[in-house]
């Protein structure tokens, strides 16, 4: 059963009523351009078809038999964790101590509440911070692997800031939604990520790749060739602390751009001649994957958009080199899975995704081939690594979005 019809039934199993909104939210894959966001780069993310969704009621509607005594909350199921989520509101200030916030996944609800509340996204003026969310129930149903890199908390964040933004009537800039969810994972969460996950999730545009410029900000949809596919592989591998390595990898790039003089490694279209001496041999290494890596953003844009499916995934393999060698945040199953999804017919090329060490490649592929590349590949990274990887054959989908249900 798809995510929007187990989401429904589960809200009304849980509140034993019809629900009358479906915010549905997407994951993302990253096609290149990884570890760039934080240095003002470029990447090239796909919105695809494994969605996270949301069936919602507003609970504060008198007339439809709330009970005010129950009093103000957004209280949210998820079938992926038993314990519910339940906000109240107005929601706690945004510099409440880490301590005295919620924990799990509640956090990343209460977050977005959170930052709503403190940005004044929401339509009235003049009110208390928080005033203006309205508070509701919902259901929580997704195919989004949970910390598989498909930013599936992206998917959550986004979907209940675009339902909170609906109730209230708002309807804030997808770029201004992005960065309250960006802010919900950074200050509040305490995840350091960057943009790039949020973007994608609210910006995506069926059938296109999105090239994301992370200084500007700035959107461009570039098409998929027709006959190729995204394929996603989940190598099954999940590993710890890819926080600490996150932050370490942000403060050498950072010390890279500084012992080089520009104010983030975008700015530098090759490594100056001088580089080895300005630099250590680890910030030397990063920064030649970063600076690299911009280029093949715009190479494989456009690539695809010529149609040009063996240029793109010439390049893939050259990012997995590259994020492997200089960047050194590959791990055994994903070098496993590029190195199988390339030798399986019909592959143009293929690369890790995501923050690195396990989780999920991705592969472009003739989609006229998938059978063949499929019955290859899954015998093949079995016998590199003694484990069954995942495939999710994906298309290029919208951003997330809310629907009306039809009355019961
Ligand atoms: P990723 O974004 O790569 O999937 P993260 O660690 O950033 O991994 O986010 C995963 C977290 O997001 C989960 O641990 C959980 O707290 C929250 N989350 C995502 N999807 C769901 C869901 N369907 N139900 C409950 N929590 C979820
Ligand atoms: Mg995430």
């Amino acid at each position: 059963m798809p995510a929007a019809a187990r989401a429904v039934r589960a809200f009304v199993a849980a509140h034993g009523r019809e629900p009358t909104l479906l915010v549905r939210s997407p994951a993302r894959v990253n096609l290149i351009g990884e570890h760039t966001d934080y240095n003002d780069g470029l990447c090239l993310p796909v919105a695809i078809d494994r969605e996270l969704c949301i069936a919602l009621r507003r609970t504060d509607d008198v007339a439809a038999g709330a009970d005010p005594a129950a009093g103000a909350h957004l209280r949210l199921v998820s079938e992926q964790d038993p314990t519910p989520a339940v906000i109240e509101l107005p929601p706690p200030p945004a510099d409440t101590p880490p301590s005295a916030r919620a924990t799990g996944w509640t956090r990343y609800v209460q977050g977005v509440a959170v930052q709503l509340a403190a940005s004044g996204q929401l339509a009235a003026s003049g009110q208390p911070a928080g005033a203006d969310l309205v508070p509701w129930q919902g259901a929580l149903a997704s195919d989004i692997p949970l910390g598989a890199g498909l930013s599936s908390s992206a998917a959550l964040e986004l979907a209940v800031a675009v339902a909170c933004t609906h109730l209230a009537g708002s309807v804030p800039a997808p770029t201004e939604l992005a960065r309250l969810a960006q802010r919900a994972e950074n200050a509040w969460v305490g995840a350091a990520t960057g943009l790039l996950d949020q973007l994608a999730c609210v910006g995506g545009i069926a059938g296109h790749a999105l090239r994301i410029d992370c200084r500007t900000l700035t959107v461009t949809p570039v098409p998929l060739p027709a006959g190729l596919a995204v394929v996603v592989i989940d190598t099954g591998s999940r590993r710890e602390l890819v926080t600490s390595a996150y932050a370490d990898r942000r403060a050498e790039c950072e010390r890279a751009a500084r012992a080089l003089g520009v104010p983030a490694l975008r700015d530098l279209d090759a490594l100056p001649a001088d580089a080895a001496s300005r630099l250590d041999p680890v910030a030397l290494r990063r920064a030649r994957f970063v600076i690299a890596e911009n280029a093949r953003v715009d190479a494989v844009a456009e690539a695809l958009t010529r149609g040009d499916a063996e240029a793109a995934g010439r390049l893939l393999l050259a990012g997995h080199r590259g994020i492997r060698d200089d960047f050194e945040v590959s791990g055994p199953e994903l070098d496993a899975a590029v190195a199988a999804a390339y030798a399986a017919p019909g592959c143009f090329g293929a690369r890790m995704t995501g923050g690195g060490f396990a989780g999920c490649a991705v592969a472009l592929v003739d989609r006229a081939r998938l059978e063949a590349f499929t019955e290859t590949f899954e015998p093949a990274y079995f016998a590199r690594t003694g484990r069954e990887a995942v495939l999710h054959v994906c298309s290029a989908v919208a951003g997330t979005s809310v629907t009306v249900l039809p009355d019961e």
